[in-house]
């Protein structure tokens, strides 16, 4: 069997965990299995990093940024081998460049386009177990390029895509993937199994577990991910195309406070008002999330719509620059909200999820400001000091305690 398992910064943080580490690995190698293992930089490195470069140039150049984060990565896989080879089993690091990780050119974004999997394959063959940098690539240019925070969750994805692993494990600091962040939720339950759409569905909106590009990638190639705390043995949490348990109405629940809510009022209601803002937007490089327009009256409408926090200025910015454009509307803004959604695979075929999630606000008393909605998601706008109140409010609405 071909198993790819990859660990995060916390498992591998100090010598002891990379030992812990090791010793897992091994344990799969002895029992006769090919090993291939990722690695993300160790505990909060890649932040160190960042705080450096800043610390001397506030505003460094992205090539030079993924220079310097890769190094991170390179780190951990160097000692891992050292690790592994202490416990007398032979191991080799890879970086991107050794592998030939190729990427688009993208500095802090790139994408990952294609893997050569001939080295890794040939040190298979020699009965090594195979360390590679998670997070990072190679580009056109033959300059390292990063896959954005988070990143190396997408690495492991991609490389037991290419290699047709067996198993793609995902080793993190918590035991699998909970109906809502336990931290928040005291009642939080541990889910056995969780479809793509859904896994997708709360990465992306905060779960913060997996990065969303690696489900994305899950789904796409199938291959199904195993979640697991590498600080115990307890099962984890499977991530697939179809679940076996009987479907939930709601998996789980997620927030994201990485949010802003800007509105234009007073915008002429006519053809092509709409395309005017979200063509100024995203000519801006602005990513726009919920969208929410008023019915014209005498002749004028308002519409609102959610970004990333950090986007707020160049957002403003953009509008303000072109006032004319959009016939003077009034700007106001709020960063002091937060999405809540809930997720779940069973809303598709069952009527009333909506509703009972608003019933739920209403009996808690929070106020909604936004709604959208998908196929198997409900996400709304609200202040964000009622977060914490209204996850544990959602999450025993829809009986997901233990
Ligand atoms: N080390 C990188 C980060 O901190 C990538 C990762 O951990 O997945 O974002
Ligand atoms: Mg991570």
């Amino acid at each position: 069997m071909l198993i790819v398992k990859k660990f995060g910064g916390t498992s591998v943080a100090d010598k002891e965990r990379i030992m812990n580490v090791a010793r897992r690995c091994i344990k799969d190698y002895q029992a006769g299995n090919d090993v291939v293992v990722v690695l993300s930089a160790m505990g909060k490195q890649t932040d160190v990093l960042i705080d450096m470069a800043k610390d001397i140039n506030p505003n460094p150049s992205k090539r030079e940024l993924d220079m310097l984060l890769t190094t991170g990565e390179q780190t951990s896989v160097a000692l891992m081998a050292m690790a592994m080879s202490m416990l007398g089993v032979p191991a080799v690091s890879l970086n991107a460049f050794q592998v030939a990780m190729h990427t688009t050119s993208v500095y802090g974004n790139a994408r990952l386009k294609r893997i050569d999997t001939e080295r890794i394959r040939n040190e298979l063959d020699l009965k090594k177990i195979v360390i590679v940098t998670g997070f990072q690539g190679v580009n056109k240019y033959d300059d390292l390029t990063t896959l954005g925070r988070g990143g190396s969750d997408t690495t492991a994805v991609a490389l037991a895509a290419a290699l047709h692993a067996d198993k793609c494990e995902i080793y993190t600091d918590v035991d699998g993937v909970y109906t809502a962040d336990p931290r928040i939720v005291k009642k939080a339950r541990k889910m056995k199994e969780i479809t793509y759409d859904e896994m997708l569905d709360l990465a992306t909106l905060g779960a913060g577990v997996l990065h969303n590009r690696s489900v994305e990638m899950a789904k796409k190639y199938n291959v199904e991910l195993v979640v697991r705390s590498s600080l115990n043995e307890s099962e984890g949490t499977v991530v697939k195309e179809e679940t076996k348990v009987e479907r939930m109405l709601v998996s789980g629940v997620a927030a994201d406070k990485n949010v802003t809510r800007i509105s234009l009022v007073g915008l002429k209601d006519k053809p092509g008002i709409a395309f005017r803002v979200f063509d100024i937007l995203a000519k801006a490089n602005i990513n726009v999330d919920m969208i929410l327009q008023s019915i014209g009256r005498s002749g004028s409408k308002d519409i609102s719509f959610t970004i990333p926090r950090d986007a707020c200025n160049d957002a403003l910015k953009a509008l303000e620059d072109n006032m004319e454009r959009l016939g003077n509307p009034e700007i106001s803004h709020n960063d002091k909200v937060a999405k809540v959604s809930i997720v779940g695979a069973g809303m598709m075929s069952n009527p009333g999820v909506a509703a009972r999630m608003f019933e739920c606000f209403y009996n808690s008393n929070i106020n909604i400001n936004m709604i959208s909605t998908s196929e198997i998601r409900v996400t709304v706008l609200i202040d964000e000091k009622e977060t914490e109140k209204a996850m544990n409010a959602v999450h025993e609405a829809f009986g997901l305690e233990d």
